[in-house]
C-alpha cells in the first residue's frame, strides 16, 4: 500500500469541473489583476475567519512582511516570536530589520510558551508574532492581555490554520493582523502562491492595500514605499472552487487524527496534544519519538511517506547565526526538532490507509518494546 503525505492529484479530480470552469471565465475576462473575483474572495475568506477586512497578496511569506510594515515594525524593533516554524516567519522579520526574539515551545502543542512571552518583552519590544501551528490556534486570551498591558501589537501567522478555532473563536478574531497563505499544500491551497493579510482595523486594511500595490493611494500617487504583491485572479478563482470544502476536508482531518489517536494511544509515541476549547484543524499530524529517523526509515520501506516539520529550530540556522544563539537557549524547540515525524493525515486518506500507517507504527514500537525487555 502507498500512503503520500499530501495528495493534490486526487483534490483535483474533486473538483476538475468548477476550477476548469472558473479558469475559463478569467482567461475570456482578460482580467488577470485584481477585479471583484479578488475581492470577493477577500471578503468571503475574512468572514470564514472573522474578520472585517482580507487584503490578498502574492504569499503567505508576503503576508507578514506587509502585516509587519502595516503595524509599523521596523529597524531596532523587536518581535517576540517562535524558534518552531517555517522559516517564513522569522525571515519576514528580519527582512524589515527588526529583531526576530525567541521564546521557547510548549512541548505538548508545539507552540510558542505564552507563559514564557512576559519575560521576554524589553523596551525595544513592538510586537509578537506567534504561529497557529500544525492547525491549533495559539491561547489568544493571553496574547490579548500581554498586548494591552505593554502596548504590543499581534500578529499573528495563521498559515497553518484556516478555519481553526479558540473557544468559539475564529482565527483572526484577535490580532491587529492574521497572515494566510495558499501555498499548494496548505489546507485551502490555490495553484501556485497566494497569501492574504486579515485585519479589524481600517487603517492597518487601508494601509495594507496601499503596500501591496507599490505603496500608492490611488494610481500614479506613491505615499509610501511598498511592494508587488497581488493575489492573482486565476488563483483567486481556484481558491473560490475550493473555499466551499474547507469545512468538510477540515472535518475530514479531524476525523484521520482522531482514528490516529484511538489506534496508537498508549504506544511508546507522544501524539500531538490537542488544548481545551481548541478546534485544531490538523495541517499536520505529527508525533514524536527518540527514535524518529529509524521509524521514518520503517515507514518509508513500508510505502509510507512522513516528513520532518521541522528538522532545525530557527534561532540554530545559519542564516540567523548573526542573532548570536546557541544550543541549548531553547531546549523544548532543540528537542522537538529531534523527535518530531509528521505522518499522513490529509482529507483524501482512507480510513484503510489510516489503519495501515497506524498499524506499521504500532508494529515498530511493539518490536522496540520487545527487545528492550531483558531475557528471563
Ligand atoms: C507556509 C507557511 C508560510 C509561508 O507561506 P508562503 O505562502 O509559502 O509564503 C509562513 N509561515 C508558516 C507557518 C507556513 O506554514
Amino acid at each position: 500500500m502507498k500512503v503520500p503525505i499530501a495528495d493534490l492529484h486526487a483534490q483535483y479530480l474533486e473538483l476538475e469541473t468548477e476550477i476548469l470552469e472558473n479558469i475559463a471565465l478569467v482567461m475570456k475576462s482578460g482580467c488577470f489583476i485584481d477585479g471583484e473575483n479578488v475581492q470577493r474572495l477577500e471578503e468571503q475568506i475574512a468572514n470564514e475567519c472573522g474578520a472585517q477586512f482580507g487584503v490578498g497578496v502574492a504569499s503567505g511569506t508576503d503576508a507578514l512582511v506587509l502585516s509587519l510594515r502595516a503595524c509599523r515594525i521596523g529597524a531596532g524593533d523587536e518581535v517576540i516570536t517562535t524558534p518552531f516554524t517555517f522559516g517564513a516567519t522569522t525571515e519576514a522579520i528580519a527582512l524589515l530589520g527588526a529583531t526576530p526574539v525567541y521564546v521557547d515551545i510548549d512541548p505538548c502543542t508545539f507552540n510558542l510558551d505564552v507563559n514564557q512571552i512576559e519575560k521576554a518583552i524589553t523596551s525595544r519590544t513592538k510586537a509578537i508574532l506567534p504561529v497557529d501551528l500544525f492547525g491549533q490556534m495559539v491561547d489568544r486570551d493571553a496574547l490579548r492581555d500581554l498586548a494591552a498591558r505593554y502596548n504590543l501589537k499581534i500578529i499573528v501567522d495563521a498559515a497553518q490554520a484556516i478555519g481553526a478555532k479558540r473557544n468559539g473563536e475564529k482565527v483572526a478574531e484577535c490580532a491587529d493582523a492574521t497572515t494566510l497563505s495558499f501555498y499548494p499544500t496548505k489546507n485551502l491551497g490555490a495553484c501556485g502562491d497566494a497569501g492574504m493579510v486579515l485585519t479589524n482595523n481600517p487603517e492597518i486594511a487601508d494601509t495594507l492595500r496601499s503596500l501591496h500595490v507599490h505603496g500608492q493611494s490611488s494610481y500614479g500617487y506613491f505615499e509610501q514605499i511598498g511592494y508587488c504583491s497581488r493575489l492573482d485572479t486565476l488563483q483567486a478563482v481556484i481558491l473560490m472552487a475550493k473555499l466551499p470544502h474547507l469545512n468538510k476536508w477540515n472535518e475530514a482531518r479531524r476525523k484521520n487524527a482522531a482514528l490516529y489517536h484511538c489506534l496508537l494511544n498508549g504506544k511508546s509515541l507522544t501524539l500531538p496534544g490537542c488544548e481545551q476549547g481548541n478546534y485544531h484543524i490538523y495541517h499536520q499530524y505529527t508525533i514524536r519519538h527518540p527514535e524518529r529517523d529509524a521509524i521514518q526509515e520503517y515507514l518509508k520501506e513500508r510505502g509510507i511517506d512522513s516528513k520532518l516539520f521541522y528538522p532545525m529550530p530557527m534561532h540554530l540556522q545559519k542564516a540567523y547565526a548573526f542573532l548570536g544563539y546557541k544550543e541549548g537557549d531553547f531546549p523544548e524547540a532543540e528537542k522537538a526538532a529531534k523527535e518530531v515525524l509528521s505522518i499522513p493525515i490529509v482529507p483524501e486518506l482512507s480510513e484503510v490507509q489510516i489503519s495501515y500507517v497506524a498499524e506499521q507504527l504500532c508494529a515498530y514500537t511493539d518490536s522496540r518494546v520487545n527487545s528492550a525487555v531483558p531475557a528471563a
